[in-house]
């Protein structure tokens, strides 16, 4: 018999990373919105650590809805800076957000220092049958001179990942999927899931 497919509710509102994660994920996995469950409340991210708020906005999803979820918190790690804008990156120039100023205020903060080595991270917080597990994708890199290239979101047009030329933004939205944090993070969810079901 076929085996019927893994559905998952994406617990984001940020419809770019709904469109990396359905992107990026193999045949059998079906990803909802928080939109298409009719939800409308926001997700609180207040635990002041990555790991903290994926995990808060699976569970607050989890508990409201009782529906196997996805929650994905990420940020963007700058050695320089301390590991600055890290569980901050949203909103790091201020409310409301403002992905411009936030690529500002890096490069501001980053004038004249020569050591530009950054990565992001992605952690994932998975609930399935009330069970929560978390996953983690990380890509090296370095942050830019100056903003190059309109794809993607947040910090794309800055972040140079390792062994490449381009920033993010100057990629596909592919060639960003086949190394980025978010895919690689996706791709431990999937190789989890897929563990799982071997074993029932
Ligand atoms: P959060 O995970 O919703 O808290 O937001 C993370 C923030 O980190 C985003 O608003 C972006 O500014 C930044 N960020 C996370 N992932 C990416 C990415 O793939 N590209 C660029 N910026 C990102």
């Amino acid at each position: 018999m076929a085996q019927s497919a893994i559905e998952l509710v994406i617990a984001s509102n940020n419809q770019h990373k709904v469109n990396e994660i359905r992107e990026s994920a193999p045949p059998g996995f079906i990803f909802s919105t928080l939109a298409d469950n009719n939800f409308t409340l926001e997700l609180p991210e207040t635990t002041g650590t990555i790991k903290g708020n994926a995990m808060q906005k699976a569970r607050t999803f989890w508990e409201l809805t009782g529906l196997n979820c996805l929650a994905d918190d990420s940020g963007l790690i700058i050695d320089a800076l301390n590991g600055r804008p890290g569980v901050d990156s949203a909103f790091y120039a201020g409310l409301p957000k403002n992905d411009d100023a936030n690529i500002k205020k890096v490069l501001s903060e980053l004038s004249g220092v020569d050591d530009r080595s950054a990565y992001f991270i992605t952690v994932m917080a998975l609930i399935i049958n009330g069970k929560e597990c978390f996953f983690e994708g990380i890509v090296d890199g370095s942050i830019a001179q100056s903003p190059s290239g309109n794809h993607g979101f947040g910090y794309d047009p800055v972040f140079i990942p390792e062994g490449e030329s381009r920033t993010f933004a100057q990629m596909s939205s592919s060639e960003k999927n086949a190394m980025s944090h978010r895919s690689r993070a996706l791709g431990q969810v999937v190789k989890f899931l897929n563990e799982q079901l071997q074993n029932i």
